[in-house]
């Protein structure tokens, strides 16, 4: 049995990519994650080394960007072919293209090429700085989700490799980002399906070279009589060579063929006569067999999930196997956040397994057509020509150019394209409104959003709108408003209908919305949308003093449409236009927190935008919240909100409330969670809706102020609204019913305790009934006018709390 403080949010097992990631993002937003991995140290050299355009993007999204840059990696801008002289007079270019053409609309064209483990090092920097220690050399031994917690049902047994000690906790969720020989897959009995019965073996090598090759510092496919190799410029005048040592086509393939070093650079002295290689220094080698992999399964309860190589193996010649577990990483990040927030079901979490699966599929099904193209068959210098020529929408395309292209943009991360789903909106969405999809737009839903430039009318910097918003768990709203003086009712109407209090960001209301700072630039109301408007007008058009203040509290979040772009050039409001909005109506665009967009909706007048979109984000599964407040919960608290439900059955009573006056009041008993350090409190705590108590260093009050005697901060809750009655439900849907509402900062509370007097009415004879005692879950009385017994039975209390 766990320690209550050997209780974690997560455990996560490996600190590779796809490990370090999650591991950022999640205690970044203040998860008490566990993090092991078992070797003694990070990569120190090798492996994977390519961050494609949509990585950079995410990278700079995390704020990890000029920390790249700064070990000034080698940038691939172009791929040049390279292929046999007849009569075995070496080889020659036969043409070069870019490596992401221009037909991507990316900030980044380019490949980044640094080492995984100085990635990982950015990485693990910025995880300790959240609060977050890498431990090693640590393993996973044994886990089980055996739900005797109800709240941390996983339990891991984790060993130091070092001294063996072994450490036991309970975690609400196990993650193995272990690589592709995963213990926990392996332990769950997940079976690796094979795409395809090619397999291959690579020597890979890092290193310094002296040579009178032109292309050296180019990315290129070389195929010569001798054999093949790709170039990859690497930092620190490195370069990367990958040599094909075998593959299961070869007549006499065996899996555990190996190369030495010095039988590599002796293959690709061969392969690049008549020009010469010699190494000055060599910083990794080695022999790389690869098996095109996907796991069954991603999870298979929900609670215990794999990523990145655990799930998916394929050939390195794509450079994808860091970028596709980056990838998967956030997209698990955001929805396990949106789960734990009490903002999405935990339904939800299906879809990291449905939507990156798809794409591991893609990727292998790539994988295999890409090897064949690349390496088993030397395209002919008239196909090159074609590559390098052809703009998307120019003439007839061979098989070659049409794999290379759609390739481009696919391992670019640009072509990652989700499916419709209870997220990504399509016309079979249970989100139902006229409203959604605008002709001509063109955003795809489940795509990332298009990189876009606009001026912040704060400081009329020139910016770019996607990064706008880090990635911090949050939906981003772009409300693109179209022309001022046109559009000025509906942006009123939608500032009014956000305003409301069953709207999506009402209901996600942040507890201390009255003290936010002016200066918090992302989430003025709710820590899980950050609006932004853009108007189709010059700096000078928009009068930000009459914009409504929904509009103006995000004030670092207003932006004019009036920036040049190279790819609309006869555009006069680009954003707009570039997007396929018109700019005289504009539209709001819904992105998910990993940049993916999530449904376009047209603005207009009267409530119809904030309707369609509350009805996106209640259908989406992801609001509970939503749908409490249609439903009614009995308690409800607008912060860390404490959705209280019941299936409490009445017979012949109604009206059940606490006995609660200022005179005899009652008092509301809760077990309670400090938010910083994640502790479940041991003590009950109880308060009134009378009391009023200073919370230190602020001039506020609250009902309940509370220092955490763990990390001695404190916190506060107070209740705003209530008791209501809860009376005879009408139908099953109102049979959970709100009885309080609270404001919490700080804290969460888990349990509720019924303790103290209740009172109800007879259902047809008003007889009160009071001294009621829900404390055993039930209750039984006698009802004279009446003449039959009265009861109160099946009380179910449930919390459920909102970040
Ligand atoms: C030798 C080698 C060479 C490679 N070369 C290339 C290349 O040239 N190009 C390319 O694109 N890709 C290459 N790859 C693949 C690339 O490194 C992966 O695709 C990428 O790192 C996937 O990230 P990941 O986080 O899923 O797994 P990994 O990077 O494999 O990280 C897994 C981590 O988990 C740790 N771990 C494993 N099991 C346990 C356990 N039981 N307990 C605790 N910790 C554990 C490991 O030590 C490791 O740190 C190479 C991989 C290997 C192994």
């Amino acid at each position: 049995m766990a320690h209550s403080d050997n209780k974690y949010d997560i455990v996560i097992v490996g600190a590779g990519p796809v490990g370090i990631l999650l591991s950022l993002c999640l205690s970044r937003w203040g998860y008490k994650v566990k993090h092991i991995d078992n070797r003694p140290v990070p990569t120190a050299t090798g492996r994977a080394d390519g961050i494609q355009p949509r990585s950079i993007e995410i990278l700079r999204n995390l704020g990890l960007k000029r920390a790249l840059m700064a070990y000034e990696p080698a940038k691939v801008y172009a791929v040049a072919f390279w292929d046999p002289l007849p009569g075995g007079k070496g080889i020659h270019r036969t043409g070069s293209w870019p490596s992401c053409p221009r037909f991507i609309d990316t900030r980044y064209p380019f490949t980044a090429l640094v080492h995984q483990g100085k990635i990982e090092q950015l990485f693990l920097n910025e995880i300790e700085k959240a609060g977050t220690t890498v431990q090693r050399p640590w393993t996973i031994v044994d886990f089980a989700n055996t739900g005797k917690d109800e709240a941390y049902p996983v339990e891991v047994s984790l060993k130091c490799l070092d001294t063996n000690v072994i450490e036991n906790v309970r975690t609400k969720y196990l993650f193995s980002g272990e690589g592709a020989r995963s213990v926990v897959r392996e332990k769950l009995g997940v079976q690796i399906t094979y795409k395809d019965q090619i397999s291959f073996v690579w020597g890979v090598m890092d290193g310094v070279v002296q040579t009178n090759f032109p292309d050296i510092n180019t990315k290129c496919t070389i195929h010569s009589d001798s054999g093949s190799i790709m170039v990859i410029p690497r930092e620190d005048s490195m370069v990367r060579l990958y040599v094909q040592i075998a593959s299961s086509t070869d007549p006499d393939w065996n899996p555990r063929k190996t190369a030495t070093a010095e039988e590599v650079q002796e293959a690709a002295k061969k392969i690049l006569h008549p020009y010469t290689i010699d190494w000055v220094r060599v910083e990794w080698y080695s022999v790389y067999p690869i098996g095109q992999g996907i796991s069954e399964k991603y999870t298979l309860d929900h609670r215990i999930f794999m990523g990145g190589d655990a799930c998916h193996t394929h050939s390195p010649k794509a450079g994808q196997g860091m970028n596709t577990a980056f990838h998967d990483a956030l997209n698990f990040a955001w929805k396990l956040h949106a789960v734990e927030s009490g903002f999405a079901d935990r339904s939800l979490l299906e879809s990291y397994e449905s939507e990156r699966k798809k794409i591991a599929e893609d990727l292998l099904d790539f994988d295999n057509k890409y090897a064949a193209l690349f390496s088993q068959r030397p395209p002919n210098a008239e196909e090159v020509g074609n590559a390098k020529s052809l703009s998307s929408d120019e003439g007839e395309e061979n098989e070659f150019v049409q794999t290379f292209k759609s390739s481009c943009e696919f391992t670019s991360g640009y072509g990652v394209a989700y499916e419709p789903n209870v997220i990504n909106w399509s016309p079979s969405h249970p989100a139902q409104s006229h409203l959604f999809g605008i002709d001509g737009v063109k955003l795809v839903p489940g795509k990332a959003f298009t990189p876009t430039t606009v001026a912040r009318l704060s400081d009329a910097n020139i910016v770019h709108l996607e990064q706008e918003v880090p990635a911090n768990g949050s939906f981003r709203i772009f409300v693109f408003a179209g022309s001022p003086s046109r559009n000025k009712k509906a942006v009123e109407d939608l500032a009014n209908n956000l305003e409301k209090d069953k709207s999506f960001l009402s209901v996600y209301r942040r507890p201390d919305i009255a003290e936010v700072s002016y200066f918090e630039r992302h989430n003025p109301h709710s820590k899980l949308f950050t609006l932004s408007f853009i108007f189709a007008a010059e700096k000078t058009g928009v009068d930000v003093s009459y914009l409504p203040r929904v509009v103006k509290d995000y004030h670092h979040h207003i932006y004019a449409d009036d920036v040049p772009d190279v790819r609309v050039p006869h555009a006069k409001f680009s954003a707009h236009e570039k997007l396929g909005l018109d700019p005289e109506r504009g539209g709001v665009v819904v992105v998910r927190p990993d940049s993916h967009v999530s449904c376009i909706v047209r603005l207009v007048e009267g409530s119809g935008t904030v309707d369609a979109l509350n009805a996106y984000f209640k259908n989406s599964m992801l609001s509970l919240a939503l749908t409490a407040e249609l439903e009614g919960y009995m308690f409800m608290s607008r912060v860390s909100a404490a959705h209280l439900s019941t299936n409490l059955a009445l017979f012949s009573v109604t009206g059940l409330r606490p006995k609660d006056t200022e005179e005899d009041p009652y008092y509301y008993t809760f077990k309670v969670l400090c938010s910083s350090c994640r502790e479940t409190h041991p003590n009950w705590v109880s308060f009134t809706r009378y009391e009023k108590h200073e919370i230190p260093g602020s001039r506020g009050e609250a009902n309940f102020v509370w220092k955490c005697k763990l990390c001695g901060k404190t916190h506060s809750a107070s209740i705003t609204a209530g008791p209501n009655a809860y009376e005879i439900p009408e139908n099953a849907k109102s049979k959970i019913q709100k009885i309080i509402e609270m404001d919490c900062r700080g804290l969460e509370f888990t349990d509720f305790k019924a303790d103290g007097d209740w009172e109800a009415k007879g259902a047809e004879t008003t007889t009160a009934f009071s001294g009621i005692d829900l404390s055993e879950g039930e209750w039984y009385d006698y009802d004279e006018k009446a003449g039959e017994e009265v009861s109160i039975k099946d009380i179910k209390w449930e919390i459920r709390n909102i970040k």
